[in-house]
């Protein structure tokens, strides 16, 4: 039998704060070779962003392709003395497992690698179909690297993918309460208020852009939805509020306001633009210049609906924790948002509490646990 603790503990142990491989890459790449697997290192890279190393694994060669997807890469482990065990360490106490990434995700990677040694050890080191890997170092950061263009590289092999599970952090207060199928769209968004600059004494020789900008933020905050079957109601926040007026007795010539959306299946990202340029124009009653400026954005709301293969997830889950965990779209935004252009994706993986805090953690139970699931679960899916 694979020993996840032991993966778990020796991938902690590598130092892979996003960028960088820090061994994690290679460690794996080491392991899945040994069971067989066909592996393929590819360095991404573009311009004003870090290259970015990834990893693909495949075992088999018929249809159906099962992939298992997650990221090596962690975020920074903050104050390093404030730990109560070293962030890169990997030790064990009191039946937990301590370390940057224990839970976000190379906890949840180590089960599902072990999951898959132990199947293909049970089954004459052969799947029924192809087992695949997907694992990138750059999900933490700015996720330009990373599964996107692993994903790009694959299809031009003629890599097919039937269905991936993610093993992102998916439940919230015990293993196997929530899988996560689906997730809402992100956009960003700059409001730009045109006015005219002037002495503040004489505010009648001005248009003060301030004015308009709080009348439009003001609309803008009017609820977007009332959510839908699968998600909760959309949401637009506001993030920054920018004049930059250095002086006390200027009247500014502009004013701008940043804000972010989180949005479910209501909306396309047309549809929202729409709507909230609608929404400003009609606050702006003709009275205030104004424009928004909408960066491109490659977080477009999905949902996974229920069916087989949630089905197979749920029953699985089940069978090994008694539970019954629920679909949830809640949360930000995954590699799942690449993935589901490609086939079907569920996040399931360890619980989320400790994920990028101090003393991040993982009882060293719920490795095993999970990793009897994602056994189960590739089981199922070969039947
Ligand atoms: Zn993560």
């Amino acid at each position: 039998m694979a020993d996840p603790v032991a993966i778990a503990r020796d991938l902690v142990r590598c130092r892979s704060v996003t960028p960088e491989e820090g061994g994690a890459l290679t460690y794996l790449q080491g392991l899945l070779a040994q069971a067989g697997f066909e592996t393929h290192r590819i360095v991404f890279a573009e311009p004003g962003t870090a290259p970015v190393d990834n990893l693909y694994a495949r075992t088999g060669l018929a249809k159906p392709n099962l992939v298992f997807a997650g990221h090596t890469d962690v975020v920074p482990a903050g104050n390093e003395a404030a730990w109560s065990h070293p962030p890169f360490a990997g030790e064990v106490a009191g039946d937990k497992l301590y370390g940057r990434g224990a839970v976000d995700m190379k906890g949840g990677i180590a089960c599902f690698v072990a999951a898959a040694l132990d199947y293909l050890d049970a089954n004459g080191g052969k799947p029924k179909g192809s087992i695949s890997l997907l694992i990138t170092g750059d999900e933490e950061s700015v996720a330009v690297n990373g599964t996107v263009k692993l994903l790009q590289w694959a299809a031009a092999r003629d890599e097919k993918f039937d269905h991936c599970i993610l093993g992102e952090p998916s439940n919230v207060d015990v293993l196997g309460d929530t899988i996560k199928a689906g997730r809402r769209g992100s956009l960003n968004g700059t409001l730009i208020v045109s006015g005219r600059q002037g002495h503040v004494a004489y505010p009648d020789r001005a248009d003060n852009p301030i004015r308009g900008l709080v009348t439009l933020i003001a609309a803008l905050q009017a609820p977007l939805d009332q959510g839908t079957a699968h998600f909760d109601a959309s949401s637009l926040e506001f993030t920054s509020v920018d004049v930059g007026n250095p002086t006390v007795n200027l009247i500014p010539g502009e004013a701008r306001a940043r804000f972010n959306i989180r949005y479910n299946d209501r909306h396309s990202q047309a549809t929202l633009k729409e709507l909230v340029e609608e929404r400003a124009q009609a606050a702006a009653a003709g009275r205030v210049r104004f424009a928004i400026d909408w960066p491109p954005s490659n977080a477009d709301v999905f949902v996974t609906k229920p069916g087989p293969f949630t089905d197979l997830a749920i029953a699985a889950i089940a069978e090994v924790t008694g539970r019954r965990p629920k679909l949830s779209t809640t949360g930000g935004t995954s590699d799942a948002r690449f993935i589901k252009d490609y086939c079907p994706v569920l996040e399931f993986g360890l619980v989320g509490q400790t994920m990028h805090a101090i003393d991040e953690c993982v009882p060293v139970v719920d490795l095993v646990t999970l990793t009897a699931i994602y056994c189960r679960m590739i089981e199922k899916y070969f039947g």
